[in-house]
Parts: C-alpha cells; sequence; structure tokens
C-alpha cells in the first residue's frame, strides 16, 4: 500500500472529468493517484445530442476518448461499477475491486423510459445516445402528421433542452418547407414551462415556442403511452413521432449503497459531502435543494462546478490546509433559437433572497459560444 492518497471518480461525465483536472492541475502523480471509473470510453457535451438529431453532426464527431486521460497521468478503467462499500472505502466493479482515501461519486441520472408502460415500444427517448440517428431520419421522412414532444418526470437534465430540441424540429421542418404541415405539440407536467427558472423566464420561453407555432401543454402528467396515443391522468393526446424525456434516476448502485432512495437521488448540501469521512457527491445523481420544492437543476455546468468545489478541498485536505469552500451555484444554460441565434439563461442559484434567473437576448454571438462551451471542455479535459 502506497502513502500516495488514492482519489476514486466514479464516472467521467462534467462532474468527474472537472474534478479529475482540477486535482491533477493542482497536484502532480507524486502527490495523488486519480483514478476515473466509467462504464463507457468517451464524453459528449450534452447538447451535442440534438445536433446529430437535425443532421449537422455525427455521433462520431461528438465524441471525446476518456482514453486521453492516462496523458495527464489520470488512470482510467472502463468498467461497470457494481458496488460502493463506504465503510471499508473501496469500490467493486465487474472485474476488480479498488479501494480509495477519498472517492467522488459523479455518475449522472440514469433514463428510465421503462417506468411509462407503453413508451419503450411507442416512442422514441430524446435523451438516448443510441436514438438520435433514428430520430434523425423519422423527422427528415415526415412529410406532414404531428410531433409530440413530451417530459415524463420531473426532475430531468437540462431543463430548457426540450424546448430546445423543439426549436430546432420547427427549424429542420421549415428549412425542408413542410413545417406548416407539421403540429409540434410540447407536454409537460409542471403548470410552466421552466419551473427552476421562475415565471418571468417561463413566460419569455413560452413566448419563444410560441412566435414558432409550439403549442405548449402545460400539467400534463403522462400514465402511459399507447400506439400514436398519449394517456395522461386527466386527457389524451394522438400523436405520428413521439419524443419523450423518461423519468430520471439514480444508478442502482447507488440505491444498493444506501445513498439515496429510490427513485431520489444522493442528498448534499454546498459542500457536497455524503455522511461518509471523505466520501462526495456531485451532479446529476444528486439533489440540492436550494429553497422549498427547489433543487439545483440537473445541469453539466452545474455539475462541473460541484467537481471543482469538491477537488478544491480534497488538494485542501492534501496539503493539510483548513480552507473549504461552497459551491457558488452560478452558471449559465444555452437555448439555441433554429434561427442561429442561441440566448442564455444566467442561474445564481444562492442569490439572496432567493434564486435569481435571467434570459439573455438571442444573439448570433451566444451561438458561438456555445459551440466555443463545447470545445473549451473537450480541450481542457481530454
Ligand atoms: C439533450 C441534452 C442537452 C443538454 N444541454 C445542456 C446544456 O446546454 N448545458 C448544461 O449545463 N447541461 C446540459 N445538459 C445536461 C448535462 O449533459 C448533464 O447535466 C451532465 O452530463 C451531468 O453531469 P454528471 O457528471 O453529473 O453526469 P454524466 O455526465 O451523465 O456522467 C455520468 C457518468 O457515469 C457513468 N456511469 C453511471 N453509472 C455507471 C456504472 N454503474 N458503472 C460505470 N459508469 C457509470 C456514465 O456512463 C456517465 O458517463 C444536456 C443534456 C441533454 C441530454
Amino acid at each position: 500500500m502506497t502513502n500516495i492518497p488514492h482519489v476514486v471518480i466514479l464516472g467521467g461525465g462534467f462532474g468527474g472529468l472537472s474534478a479529475a483536472n482540477e486535482l491533477r492541475n493542482s497536484l502532480q502523480s507524486s502527490q495523488v493517484k486519480i483514478t476515473v471509473i466509467d462504464k463507457k470510453d468517451w464524453f459528449m457535451v450534452g447538447f451535442a445530442k440534438l445536433w446529430i438529431i437535425n443532421g449537422t453532426r455525427t455521433f462520431e464527431n461528438s465524441i471525446g476518448s476518456l482514453n486521453e486521460l492516462s496523458k495527464k497521468e489520470i488512470d482510467f478503467i472502463k468498467d461497470e461499477i457494481l458496488s460502493i462499500n463506504l465503510k471499508n472505502k473501496n469500490v467493486k466493479t465487474k472485474s476488480q475491486n479498488i479501494s480509495f482515501d477519498f472517492l467522488i461519486i459523479s455518475m449522472g441520472a440514469v433514463l428510465a423510459p421503462q417506468k411509462i408502460p407503453g413508451l419503450q415500444e411507442n416512442g422514441f427517448n430524446l435523451y438516448d445516445h443510441k436514438q438520435l440517428s433514428k430520430i434523425h431520419d423519422r423527422l427528415e421522412k415526415m412529410k406532414s402528421g404531428k410531433i409530440a414532444i413530451t417530459i415524463m418526470g420531473m426532475p430531468y437534465k437540462c431543463p430548457p433542452a426540450p424546448f430546445e430540441a423543439s426549436l430546432l424540429i420547427d427549424s429542420m421542418l421549415r428549412k425542408r418547407g413542410i413545417r406548416d404541415s407539421v403540429q409540434i405539440d410540447f407536454y409537460s407536467p409542471a403548470p410552466i414551462t421552466l419551473p427552476a427558472a421562475g415565471p418571468e423566464v417561463s413566460k419569455q420561453i413560452l413566448e419563444m415556442v410560441n412566435s414558432e407555432k409550439i403549442v405548449f401543454h402545460n400539467s400534463s402528467k403522462i400514465k402511459s403511452v399507447e400506439s400514436k396515443k398519449l394517456i395522461f391522468e386527466n386527457s389524451e393526446a394522438d400523436f405520428d413521432l413521439l419524443l419523450a424525456i423518461p423519468p430520471h434516476i439514480a444508478p442502482k448502485v447507488i440505491y444498493d449503497s444506501g445513498l439515496a432512495k429510490e427513485p431520489g437521488f444522493i442528498p448534499i448540501d454546498r459542500d457536497c459531502k455524503t455522511p461518509f469521512e471523505n466520501i462526495f457527491a456531485v451532479g446529476d445523481v444528486t439533489s440540492l435543494t436550494v429553497a422549498e420544492n427547489m433543487a439545483v437543476p440537473k445541469a453539466g455546468i452545474f455539475a462541473e462546478g460541484e467537481g471543482i468545489t469538491v477537488a478544491k478541498n480534497i488538494i485542501s485536505k492534501i496539503q493539510s490546509k483548513e480552507e473549504s469552500i461552497l459551491f457558488d451555484g452560478k452558471g449559465g444554460c444555452f437555448i439555441e433559437s433554429g434561427r442561429d441565434t442561441a440566448s442564455v439563461i444566467e442561474v445564481d442559484m444562492f442569490s439572496n433572497p432567493k434564486p435569481s434567473t435571467s434570459l439573455t437576448e438571442a444573439t448570433s454571438d451566444n451561438l458561438s459560444k456555445k459551440v466555443e462551451f463545447e470545445k473549451e471542455r473537450m480541450s481542457k479535459w481530454l
């Protein structure tokens, strides 16, 4: 057993990669051993999925390899995590047992389409990377009919993304000259478009989608899906193509370890600590309550901020410093208009006396910043 502290990071997404890089940028391999474990060996920025749907990207052109981490002396293990032993401080994967001094759990949220009867047989999962090119093909072949974009559970990743998807699909159909023959309906269980962003920004998002003749149906709680039919608690609706955002849950390992109760996420505070010494959780796998009925949204920018917070606190501990910082809750999410511009939803989750959110104007400069956001992460993390 070496006396170099070992930081094990479960999941190589936004939270895991930001933490691994922050640690390695401050400490050399003689000061800390870093291991990232993920069942897949690639990383993709979430919003690139929408570019695969609208045909401006391919999957292969949108991913970075996690094997690149080795160049920075960050060990990468491609394997499935099967269990976490919180007391003995080790993690079991399919092929090995790995012990740690510090653990960062950044395993994200799992899409659970099986929770909605009939969904998998009758609709597409808008967030599943394996279904994106099929969705693109269906949209390309469509000549007329009804598209239903349906949020089937809260919370879900990147609250503005399904609205952005509806605007990009609107744009695709407009360019093909068939928009007037296709109806786009947007169904959400929430009373307003973006509860996490508050009523003012929600109103602006509603105006944005309405201006493109996308019809928003609020308080539509899904029960099940049949062939070409959505069954809500209080109504029904027809569709020809269903693009669903299924309920999100935590990975099974998290429920097995007792860190969260099904179907919830790991409760954390701004220090991202779990009740177990030197075991932290960040990103979509967590739930960080801000105010009554309000939590930090599931978004890469927040997973990244939490990952950096935890890494900085681990660095302080390794260097025997007293300092520790809290996650600041600040971030921004892009929303593309489908007209070669984008707006940014700017968020400060812990501003006083309540979270503040605002929506910027849609500009081509913001769209360039969105492209840059992806490039920057790919180049600094991998
Ligand atoms: C269409 C779309 C658009 C989006 N747009 C934005 C945006 O504009 N801005 C923004 O900030 N966010 C956006 N997001 C959200 C963002 O992608 C997520 O919030 C972010 O990826 C969360 O980071 P994370 O590190 O918590 O989890 P993830 O990035 O999901 O990483 C978790 C990792 O853990 C691994 N893992 C899980 N279970 C296991 C296991 N048992 N064994 C091994 N590995 C495991 C997974 O393979 C995964 O790589 C978007 C998401 C989507 C789907």
